[in-house]
């Protein structure tokens, strides 16, 4: 099941996407989908409930402007660094890893975890801002988004995936030198806007997550292309690590990691520009596309 997130006759609504992609067919859900999206949804598929059938005709896709399928996530978005071994290599020779600061730092012994604000989440096709005179060093990172269903604490690896309610695809934009500069990434990649977010959300039956190709282009340049086998640390290792502690609520988002091929992998880096337009696309979920605006 694909779920979307869209605007249409001037409401926030939600609904399941047809194989073609061709229409999607309204859920009626509570009122809360005007705040939250689909989190109304995973909510309620957590709990043991049914999605609601189809109650009321398709609608063309054409007629609908999509937004990010959790447009407001109910608390931070729950990231991993340095997750692939080609980028965990890339980072630390980029000279922008401030945890690097030895050889052999490249690779971590535990996941790197840190968060972004739900207010930087942005729709497909809404800008990217460059914030200028506050930071032009503007990269891009593809992701596939893990999205948690079923909630609990100290959750088993070998019980991780009972608790996956689907899958989607996060851009986590980053300004390079605030990552750099303030150690902790929070504040370099909470910008606003820095959260591209979407198409959809595929349900876990329909998507291998530990086997999905993530690919991204700058305009027409492929520059990351690489499956989640290469990940450091699987998604039963980093929802073990994570629900150790703290307890995952349904709707949480936990953005895996980005493979080799971002922008300061090259020399000189590669920045995003106005004008630029960042595509996404993972096998099974779709393309999330977000063009690039100054601010
Ligand atoms: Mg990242």
């Amino acid at each position: 099941m694909k779920i979307v997130t869209y605007w249409h006759a001037g409401t926030r609504q939600v609904g399941r996407l047809s194989a073609d992609g061709r229409t999607v067919t309204p859920l009626i859900l509570s009122e809360q989908v005007k705040d939250s999206g689909a989190l109304v949804l995973i909510e309620r598929m957590a709990a043991g409930l049914a999605p609601p059938g189809d109650e009321v005709p398709a609608l063309p896709i054409s007629s609908v402007r999509l937004d990010a399928p959790l447009p407001r996530p109910r608390r931070n978005i729950f990231c991993v660094g340095k997750n692939y071994h080609a980028h965990a290599r890339e980072f630390a020779q980029s000279g922008f890893d401030a945890g690097a600061s030895k050889s052999g730092d490249d690779i971590p012994s535990d996941p790197i975890v840190f968060s972004k604000v739900p207010e930087s989440v942005i729709a497909p096709g809404a800008a990217i801002r460059i914030p200028l005179g506050v930071s032009e060093a503007i990269d891009y990172e593809a992701e596939l988004a893990i999205v948690i269903g079923r909630g609990g604490r100290g959750i088993p690896a070998a019980q991780a995936m009972e608790h996956v309610w689907g899958y989607t695809i996060i851009n986590d934009v980053t300004a390079r030198d605030w990552q750099q500069r303030h150690k902790q990434w929070l504040i370099g990649k909470s910008f606003d806007t820095f959260c591209p977010m979407g198409p959809c959300l595929v349900t876990a039956d329909e998507l291998d997550g530990s086997d999905a190709r993530v690919r991204l282009w700058v305009n027409d340049e492929l520059r990351q292309d690489a499956r989640t086998t290469d990940l450091i640390f699987d998604i039963p290792t980093l929802i073990a690590t994570l629900s150790a502690g703290i307890t995952l609520y349904p709707g949480d988002l936990i953005a895996t990691g980005t493979p080799a091929g971002v922008g300061i992998g090259f020399k000189p880096p590669k920045y995003l520009k106005a004008g630029d337009r960042v595509k996404i696309e993972i096998g099974g979920i779709g393309v999330l596309e977000n063009p690039v605006e100054n601010a």
